[in-house]
């Protein structure tokens, strides 16, 4: 069907629903503003309505437009730090609320595409390879971790002839089969969600950019060509949130990430490379993601920069990355190659919290975003209808600013980001 207005890529050539709103006009009156229509606006929107409150999208571009219509459609468990970490950095007791939330959160991904019909491609399982030797002592004891202090049983060592028959990749060493986490079709996923918020009610307008906001027991959002009055404020515009927030743009970085998809592969080919249709990641630092598309081409995610533009050969740029994996793929023709920009924080962990006055963000989910976001949404809902204890475990999380605040952040970033990268090379 495809989908206009979007960045040119695979999804946008796969979207199955036309779904267009019209430009804000005018003044409207709302309980609840909603800035951004990617997950976290969308999901944010939904649970608000079912709450029972007026809701008004206001989206920039299109509904999926940012990184929500773009990513790898990885639907990770837990968060994106590693539990033994959180465990260190916030205590035992914080860091198995946020396990239990990460849990959740993929959970709540299943349930709303089953309870809302969306077709997605979805399907069970991601195989995280390791190219390291070392791989996988650290793969044995996460999973000994979880099971022993999470009671988790969903993941699975897999030894390196394994790994290789399951990724028909001769470079790991090893892996882990997480049967807990999804992988799906980005952009439909998002327009399944606007088609459900919509349907419950919510009111939506694209190309409708947020220029400002301000006041005090009803904020006033303003964008071209019209106003919302309303009661309160989601935030939700991630590496997209430019300088509309300063008190909030700090704490995060945008960053961008780069997919390809190839031609569609032959049946023999696929099974080669994937023969349980799973989504897979490895162990380096700048993760190389991947999976197959419902019509067998191969989307691999690989490579990201750090500067407001993208590479001018997005293509070669990620190709490079799919080969050192795939050489077997060096005639396959690439048809396809787009990036999108996400938001990091200087923790990796993402950054939950309110603004006097009235105004709640989500935002630098750091490559976790397709599960976080979406219950970022539900716990939004929660937080502005006054019941905020689960959203206050994601807003306890420290999220410092980044040194040098918005301005000077990049050269830091980048120095830091590129030694890490190096080092995974050696
Ligand atoms: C290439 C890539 C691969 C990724 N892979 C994965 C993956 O495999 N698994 C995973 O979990 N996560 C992944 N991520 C991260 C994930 O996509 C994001 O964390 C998630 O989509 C964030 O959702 P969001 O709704 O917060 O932000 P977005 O989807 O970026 O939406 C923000 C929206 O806000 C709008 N906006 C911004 N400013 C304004 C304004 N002033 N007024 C109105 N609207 C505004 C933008 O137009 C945009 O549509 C990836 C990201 C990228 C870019």
């Amino acid at each position: 069907m495809g989908s206009w207005g979007h960045v040119a890529s695979y999804y946008a050539a796969t979207a199955n629903r036309e779904l267009a709103f019209a430009p804000l006009h005018g003044h409207v009156r709302a309980d609840v503003c909603v800035i951004g229509g990617g997950y976290t606006g969308l999901s944010a929107a939904l649970h608000l309505r079912e709450r029972g409150y007026e809701v008004v999208l206001l989206e920039a571009e299109r509904i999926g437009w940012g990184a929500s219509g773009r990513n790898g459609g990885q639907v990770g468990t837990g968060q994106r730090r590693p539990q033994s970490e959180l465990e260190q950095q916030l205590g035992t007791g914080h860091a198995k609320l946020l396990w239990d939330l990460g849990l959740e959160a993929v959970q709540l991904v299943g349930e709303l595409i089953e309870r809302h019909r969306i077709d997605c491609d979805v399907a069970p399982g991601i195989l995280h390879l390791g190219w390291k030797a070392r791989d996988e002592a650290d793969g044995r004891r996460e999973i000994e971790h979880l099971s022993r202090n999470y009671g988790y049983e969903r993941m699975r060592f897999v030894p390196r002839e394994e790994a290789r028959a399951l990724s028909g990749s001769e470079v790991f060493k090893a892996g882990l089969l997480d049967e807990g986490s999804l992988h799906l079709h980005p952009l439909n996923y998002a327009l399944g969600l606007a088609a459900a918020a919509h349907d419950a009610g919510v009111r939506m307008h694209e190309g409708s950019r947020v220029l400002s906001y301000a006041g005090k027991d009803r904020v006033r959002v303003r964008t071209a060509q019209g106003e919302v009055d309303a009661a309160h404020v989601v935030l939700a515009c991630n590496g997209y949130l430019g300088g509309l927030e300063p008190r909030v743009a700090g704490k995060i970085m945008p960053i961008n990430n780069f997919i390809i998809a190839t031609e569609p592969l032959d049946e023999a080919t696929a099974a080669s490379i994937n023969p349980q249709n799973l989504g897979m990641q490895d162990s380096r630092f700048v993760i190389n993601y991947w999976r197959l598309s419902r019509d067998r081409r191969l989307l691999f995610g690989g490579g990201e920069n750090y500067s407001p533009r993208f590479p001018a050969d997005i293509r070669s740029f990620v190709r490079r990355h799919m080969l050192e994996i795939y050489p077997q793929l060096a005639g396959t023709r690439i048809d396809y190659g787009w990036g999108g920009t996400l938001a990091i924080t200087l923790k990796r962990m993402p950054a939950f919290g309110r603004l006097p006055h009235n105004v709640f963000y989500a935002l630098g989910y750091s490559g976790h975003g397709i599960p976080t976001a979406t219950l970022a949404g539900k716990l939004l809902a929660e937080a502005v209808s006054g019941t905020a204890e689960r959203f206050d475990v994601m807003a306890k999380i420290p999220t410092p600013v980044f040194p040098g605040g918005t301005l000077l952040r990049y050269p830091g970033l980048v120095a830091g980001m590129l030694w890490y990268a190096m080092k995974d090379r050696l």
